[in-house]
């Protein structure tokens, strides 16, 4: 077993604790929309086979949720693909509708996120561990994306009021609105 396939099965463990407090059921495969605003790629696949994570699918999605202003990926947190996973299911049955989840920003740099702290980054941003995603969703507003976020229960939300988006990361539960 691969370094990587084993701290999924570790990780994987503990994100079905804590991001699905009613299990579905271990066999349902989970797939991902998202798409990249700044680089314009997408990703539309499976990540996980109902049993573990996909490693292919994982290492994609490293590559996908890269810090773009540098081209360096790192391990994303599994369990943010589960939080994304999870409120794309909530959107559906809220909405009624698939959507797609547009990413803004996810993994960074220590550097990239230094030069974003004027902006309103965090000094200890979660992005900077593979944590975190800045989204927003085609059509739909970010204090109602916010609160499908608070609904599942697990994760921080904080809403960027100037910069029109939300952020999720798979840090304790809890929310926040900012102005920048
Ligand atoms: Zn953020």
């Amino acid at each position: 077993m691969s370094s990587l396939s084993r701290r999924a099965a570790l990780v994987g463990l503990g994100a079905a604790i804590i991001v699905r407090p009613t299990p579905a059921p271990a066999t349902e495969p989970r797939m991902l929309r998202l798409y990249q605003v700044t680089t314009g790629e997408s990703f539309r696949d499976y990540y996980h086979n109902g049993e573990g994570y996909l490693e292919r699918a994982w290492q994609r999605l490293n590559w996908f949720l890269r810090d773009h202003h540098e081209d360096v990926a790192t391990n994303m947190d599994p369990a943010l693909f589960d939080l994304l996973w999870t409120l794309q299911n909530r959107f559906l049955a809220v909405h009624h509708r698939e959507v797609t989840i547009n990413i803004n920003s996810a993994y960074r740099t220590e550097r990239t996120n230094t030069q974003l702290l004027s902006e309103g980054a965090a000094l200890n941003s979660f992005h900077k561990f593979g944590r975190a995603v800045d989204i927003t969703v085609q059509g739909l507003g970010i204090y109602f994306l916010a609160d499908r976020v608070r609904e599942i229960g697990a994760g921080g939300v904080g809403i960027y009021w100037r910069s029109r988006f939300a952020h999720i990361d798979t840090g304790p539960a809890r929310s926040w609105f900012q102005r920048m």
